[in-house]
């Protein structure tokens, strides 16, 4: 575990209670796919992504898991879960990795 994947990680978290917050507007709108922030590792990354709500709560429904665009997986601390056109799911693999998710996990 290096400084790198740490940050990797923390940027995952931090990109994940930002889109805490667009999930809470997007049940408040009657729009059919929500616009999301990616919540790859990648510190500058400023893409985004479009999820139905219940694509998004499926990705919440493990503190290890995050969503982000396909091609921004970074291979040393993650794999793929699940791959579509918008967005893939990827888990976290290194334990200090998931040590720093699943602490930070805003639904427990
Ligand atoms: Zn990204």
């Amino acid at each position: 575990m290096g400084a790198f994947e740490d940050r990797a990680a923390q940027n995952e978290v931090l990109f994940r209670s930002v889109n805490e917050q667009i999930e809470k507007l997007g049940r408040e709108s009657d729009q059919q796919h929500v616009q999301f922030v990616c919540e790859c590792s990648h510190g500058t990354c400023a893409e985004q992504i479009q999820l139905t709500l219940s694509e998004y709560e499926e990705v919440r429904s493990d503190g290890r898991w995050f969503a982000i665009v396909p091609g921004h997986l970074t291979e040393q601390i993650e794999h793929v879960v699940r791959a579509t056109d918008r967005y893939l799911i990827v888990e976290k693999d290194t334990p200090a990795a998931v040590e720093i998710t699943e602490d930070s996990d805003p639904r427990d």
